[in-house]
């Protein structure tokens, strides 16, 4: 028999619970098509973009390592999918199950094609829809969402292939360049994206930083979270094995992944509509936008911020809720603003984790203390009290010591004057 593998955002070959089942066949095509839809959309932001082509060569290495190869093309998946069916004899097809409305579509025409269809859990923990409260179809508030998550018990570990047979006379297709599937430019500071760099960095976290990540996850400067969240949405790492190496308050920050998750498969507007509307009327302020888009709102913290995501195509935790906030309670703005914004940098971008996180920090979503603001100075002190996080990704100000640095504007008139930084857009005292 001959099945066929599909590769969405499930770029692995270890605890790949749909691989694992491709593989049982004497002839496994794994496959992944580079969708002309996804790339001519927001969702192919050049980070991400880049992240994919770095993931996808080592995932064909491992694959080839194995004996089989990664079978690439370019176009609509299901016509793609269809063709290799066809000229294979291909009877059945394996795919991870993924919930947004995209994904649904295209499981549902690839079920019209011939093979039959098997999606399998790998892309969060606990899949959406396997943990409900009573009288409801998803959880709405977090707490009771980890409790639950808690007490479930775990899909068993998918076992890694030991060989991967492709069938004679299959066209591998080459990877494309970069220029070829983006035109705008990366951030310098990208990390290197695949399985094997997730790995490593999963092994050097739990090795040096994990036993006090309950302490250190929200001192900005220590920059010591485990950075596995780009890793996670190209499924270059399991979620499912990161929960089980890694310590409670980690597994507690993967289960927040997966309540987004559940919450925007019931809820797909998620990234358009207001979760819980507040009857906000938010602010229409151009300058203000684009000063918190560049870091250049004369707010040290904001701007560390907004330059680190620009930089590394990566914000800190902590960061992400200043700059957020910031946006959406003090400027007044939409969050949809900021939402767009980070996820054409993000790397980690994706849909149910940034509009989730957007709508919580704004007031319209999970958040069951809406009303609740931040204010940047205090989240300063608190979470930066050296000022090194900001004197790192604001150079206009590593010359200004100590926590200093967070209040510019009560430096001497003659050293602020010397300083090539504006002052603040809003006055926080
Ligand atoms: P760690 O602290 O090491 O956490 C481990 C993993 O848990 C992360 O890799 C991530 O997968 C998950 N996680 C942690 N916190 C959250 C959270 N609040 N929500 C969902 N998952 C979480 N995360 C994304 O993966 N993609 C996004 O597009 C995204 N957008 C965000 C937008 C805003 C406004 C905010 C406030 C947060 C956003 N987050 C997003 C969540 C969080 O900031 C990142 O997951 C985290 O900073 C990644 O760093 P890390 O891997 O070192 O995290």
């Amino acid at each position: 028999s001959t099945s066929l593998m599909l590769f969405t955002r499930d770029l692995r070959i270890h605890d790949n619970p749909a691989l694992a089942a491709a593989c049982r066949a004497d002839r496994t095509v794994p496959v992944f098509v580079f969708d002309d839809d996804l790339l001519d959309g927001p969702f192919a932001a050049p980070n991400r973009v880049r992240f994919l082509l770095d993931a996808l060569t080592d995932l064909r290495g491992s694959l080839r390592a194995l004996g089989g190869d990664l079978v690439l093309r370019r176009g609509d998946p299901v016509a793609e999918v269809g063709r290799l069916a066809h000229r294979t004899g291909a009877t059945e097809l394996f795919l991870a199950d993924e919930r947004s409305a995209y994904a649904r579509r295209r499981l549902s025409r690839l079920r019209e094609i011939g093979p039959k269809v098997t999606a399998h859990p790998g892309i969060t923990v606990v899949p959406p829809g396997d943990l409900t409260p009573s009288g409801g179809d998803h959880y709405r508030v977090f707490t009771p969402y980890w409790r639950a998550w808690e007490a479930t018990r775990w899909r068993p570990l998918a076992a890694t292939p030991r060989t991967v047979r492709l069938p004679s006379g299959i066209r591998a297709g080459s990877l494309p360049q970069l220029d070829d599937l983006t035109s705008s430019a990366t951030s310098r500071d990208l990390a290197e994206g695949g399985e094997t760099a997730g790995r490593r960095r999963l092994l050097h976290w739990l090795e040096d930083d994990a036993e006090d990540y309950d302490t250190v996850h929200d001192d900005l400067a220590a920059d010591r979270t485990s950075r596995l969240s780009p890793y996670l949405k190209f499924g270059c790492v399991s979620p499912r094995e990161a929960a089980e190496a890694g310590p409670a308050g980690f597994r507690r920050q993967l289960a927040w992944r997966d309540f987004h998750h559940q919450v925007a498969a019931a809820f797909p507007d998620l990234p358009r509509a207001d979760y819980r509307s507040r009857g906000h009327r938010w602010n229409q302020d151009e300058d203000a936008l684009s000063s918190w888009r560049e870091g250049m709102t004369g707010i040290p913290i904001v701007d560390a911020g907004m330059r680190q995501l620009r930089q590394e195509g990566f914000m800190h935790n902590r960061a992400r809720l200043v700059t957020a906030s910031f946006l959406t309670r003090d400027l007044g703005i939409d969050w949809r603003h900021g939402l767009r914004h980070f996820n054409a940098w993000l790397t980690d971008g994706d849909i149910a984790d940034n509009a989730g996180n957007w709508q919580w920090v704004a007031g319209t979503g999970n958040n069951t203390r809406p009303g609740q603001t931040m204010n940047p100075l205090r989240q300063a002190s608190r979470f930066d009290p050296t000022g090194d996080y900001v004197r790192r990704h604001v150079p206009e100000l590593a010359d200004v010591d100590g926590p200093r640095v967070h209040r510019p504007w009560t430096l001497p008139t003659a050293r602020r004057h010397g300083l090539d930084y504006p002052p603040p857009i809003l006055d926080l005292e």
